[in-house]
């Protein structure tokens, strides 16, 4: 970026003109509040050859994490383990596809694109030019962040072993420290922003843009990369990152009414059948999300009962009413705080993950209670329903185009 060059906020689409910003400093949108961009966050920049240490220990602790297994039960001298992957076919032999194939791109494959696209995009950083395809593997990451959850999975891996010590003796094994390990170098590695690297790209490489076209249309700034493309028309591609330009999310209301529809009538079978059955010496029983979080609170482990309640109740209910009203109001015009409501966006767009929590339990807890005659617990279609809620509340706030908040105040109206 040059200074003076215009920039727009993603959230409000306000603009502004781009000037440099000392390490560690953030521009703030100051209609909505939006971080418009910043010189990498939390502290000095990164040189390419930290970004490449960070990111080859990532991938490696990650290889780590996946081969060996998390942890150990064992329940009257009969032992069980699993690593990610044997949990996984777990769930798929039982014939429990969609949910094995959700845990699998979750916590196996985007984890996986994003830490090498990251790694191939900073080791030619290192040498000192934007290596061939630079501009689709920083999207790659961009996608792959977005639907990554080794943070989450970290959570659920640590809910299981807590809750399985009531059942059994839990023996932690090498992959449980490799995914602790990779949490925390995922969380570094967050830092290096796609949109960052793509002006970092540009400044150690410099290579000339395609020139502006003459025509006097309002600038379109890429949902991608986040450059102002000024004079460019719907529909065509960004001259730095070549991502596809529109104004608005195209049907960004009727898509966002038709996911929540879809998620709120699945949310219903998500709550009423179980999402696992435990068959033991005791008895057959199915149970459901709020019947496990009835259990840990009755059995002693009140905080275990919230991290659940919060992750698989409260969230998806308040991200479907949320992005209702949010729907509700930018359909109709509405000028009510839109400050507020671009906040709320960006709270939905943050806390969505964390509903997989539950999913990420149920396979583990599946895999790892496998005691022939002593107790075996099987996922139930409820976990199906709800993992079905989660992905599509996640596309909805993907699909909603938090500019529409605010056009009624500029006087004019794409939706
Ligand atoms: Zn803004
Ligand atoms: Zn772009």
């Amino acid at each position: 970026m040059t200074e003076g060059e215009p920039v727009g906020c993603h959230d409000c689409g306000a603009l502004y003109r781009w000037r440099p910003l000392a390490d560690g400093q953030r521009a703030r949108c100051t209609r909505c509040g939006n971080v418009l961009y910043r010189w990498f966050a939390h502290g000095p920049a990164p040189t390419p050859a930290s970004m490449v240490a960070v990111t080859l220990g990532a991938v490696l602790v990650y290889l780590i994490a996946q081969c060996f297994p998390i942890v150990e039960l064992e329940m009257n001298g009969l032992t069980s383990g699993a690593t990610l992957l044997q949990a996984i076919g777990v769930l798929w032999n039982e014939r429990m596809e969609v949910i094995a194939a959700m845990v699998f791109f979750f916590a196996v494959a985007f984890p996986a694109l994003e830490l090498g696209a990251l790694l191939y995009v900073s080791a030619g950083l290192l040498r000192g030019r934007r290596p061939p395809g630079f501009h689709l593997l920083l999207r790659v990451v961009q996608g792959a962040r977005h639907w990554a959850m080794t943070e989450v999975l970290m959570i659920g891996i640590l809910v299981t072993a807590i809750k399985m010590t009531s059942l059994a003796r839990v023996i932690p094994h090498p992959g449980l420290f490799a995914f602790a390990a990779l949490t925390i170098l995922a969380a570094v590695a967050l830092r290096y922003e796609p949109r960052a690297l793509w002006a970092l790209g540009e400044q150690i490489d410099p290579a000339p843009r395609p020139p502006e076209e003459a025509a006097p249309a309002q600038p379109i700034d890429c949902h991608a990369c986040g450059l102002l493309n000024g004079g460019a028309c719907e529909g065509r591609h960004c001259r730095r990152c070549g991502a596809v330009l529109h104004r608005r999310i195209p049907n960004s209301i009727t898509w966002t009414w038709a996911l929540l529809a879809a998620a709120a009538m699945l949310y219903v079978p998500a709550n009423i059948l179980p999402v696992m059955y435990t068959e033991s010496i005791g008895g057959t029983g199915g149970d459901t999300i709020m019947s496990g979080v009835v259990l840990f609170w009755e059995t002693g482990s009140p905080g275990l009962a919230i991290v659940i309640f919060v992750a698989s109740v409260l969230v998806p209910v308040s991200k479907l009413v949320a992005l209702a009203v949010l729907a509700g109001t930018a359909q109709w015009g509405s000028r009510w705080a839109p400050a507020g409501r671009t906040r709320v966006y960006r709270m939905v767009e943050f806390i969505g993950r964390w509903s997989m929590l539950d999913i990420f339990v149920v396979t583990l807890t599946v895999a790892l209670v496998r005691f022939q005659t002593l107790a075996v617990i099987t996922a139930g279609p409820g976990a199906l329903a709800f993992g079905c809620v989660v992905i599509l509340t996640m596309i909805a706030s993907s699909r909603f185009d938090p500019r529409l908040i605010w056009d009624p105040l500029n006087g004019e109206s794409h939706a």
